[in-house]
């Protein structure tokens, strides 16, 4: 199952920007062999050519509004008409992620500056773009990143792990068979021990009970639960406890330096000064090594493809999650 994403245009696919240009971005750029992208430039589906004067969003006591100074063009209808008939197509389509431009007053999904008039040098708040307000409204069970928040390596870690399980997911809702569900749980059991146990054990629930109800009904409690276990990074804890867990099963096979090795890097990771997918990788490497069939059928080992760890990290926007 090959994930769908849906970006903004400028990130690497058009040159559509307000200046003409157009933006390179590391994340579309590494996934663009492995899922299909879907782009859109909102302000010129609205007929803003490029280049283009600049558009801000206005927010005053009358509401939410998409100005464009120079020209004094109130384009908030225009807006909200392109936006409802692109989420339409995109529902039809079934997206897995967002990944939208930061910052930009259409298209972002946080910290979009809004001012108080036209002409105000100064802003009053930051919150939503007008088209990354409408996919966040209609889409809270879809993974959405702005693209700078995406250099960060623990957030790029999560969305990368819910992208393909999201996809993953929706390839057996499809087929709407429950013993797939039931197969899928099992598979994915240690990787949402790792990220939140509460619902690993209500989605364990669901897919367990799901012949007694219609399958339709199972999946849609599925699918909503499942958003929820990856609304915040793997709590090292549980994730250290997986990992002892998996230690266990290949501890006697292996010399006493690479034990101390291995122990050393779980310390690590621990501390916080080793990212998940390094001793994941490194456990990998053992359960490839002595055929552990139980582990290697583990997603919480491999969640999405190796080649898209990367180490960069920006550090920004660590610590706030959607
Ligand atoms: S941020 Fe959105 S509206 Fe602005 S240029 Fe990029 S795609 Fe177009």
């Amino acid at each position: 199952m090959r994930p769908v994403i849906f970006a903004s245009k400028c990130l690497g696919f058009e040159n559509c920007r307000w200046n003409g240009m157009i933006l390179h971005s590391e994340i579309v750029e590494l996934l663009r062999p492995y899922v299909d992208f879907i782009s859109a430039c909102p302000e010129k589906e609205i007929g803003l050519g490029v280049p283009r004067a600049p558009v801000r969003v206005i927010e005053n006591s009358k509401g939410v509004f998409l100005l464009q100074p120079s020209t004094g063009l109130d384009l908030t209808e225009k807006m909200d008409i392109f936006s409802a008939a692109i989420i339409k197509t995109l529902k039809k389509r079934a997206v897995d992620a967002f990944i939208l431009k930061e910052g930009s007053p259409s298209c972002g999904c946080k910290n979009v500056k809004h001012y108080a008039k036209a002409e105000q040098k100064n802003t009053t708040t930051k919150s939503f773009g007008l088209f990354g307000q409408k996919i966040t409204e209609n889409f809270p069970f879809t993974a959405l990143e702005d693209e700078g928040r995406l250099t960060n390596f623990t957030i790029r870690e999560v969305f990368l792990t819910r992208l393909f399980t999201t996809a993953a997911f929706r390839e057996i809702r499809t087929l709407g068979k429950i013993k797939d569900l039931a197969a899928f749980q099992a598979k994915n059991k240690l990787l949402f021990l790792a990220y939140n146990e509460t619902s690993m054990r209500k989605l364990g629930k669901l897919a367990a009970n799901g012949a007694k109800k219609r399958a339709e009904e199972t999946y849609k409690a599925y699918a909503e639960e499942l958003c929820n276990v990856f609304k915040n990074p793997a709590k090292p804890g549980a994730a250290v406890n997986v990992l002892q867990h998996a230690f266990g099963y290949f501890s006697k096979e292996i010399s006493i330096e690479e034990k101390a090795h291995y122990l050393r890097q779980l310390e690590k990771y621990k501390k916080g000064s080793l990212p998940l997918s390094a001793v994941t990788l490194l456990t990998m490497a053992y359960i490839t090594r002595f055929k552990i069939s139980y582990l290697l059928e583990q997603t919480f080992f491999a969640p999405y493809p190796e080649s898209l760890v990367t180490i960069s990290d920006s550090g920004r926007g660590r610590d706030s999650y959607r």
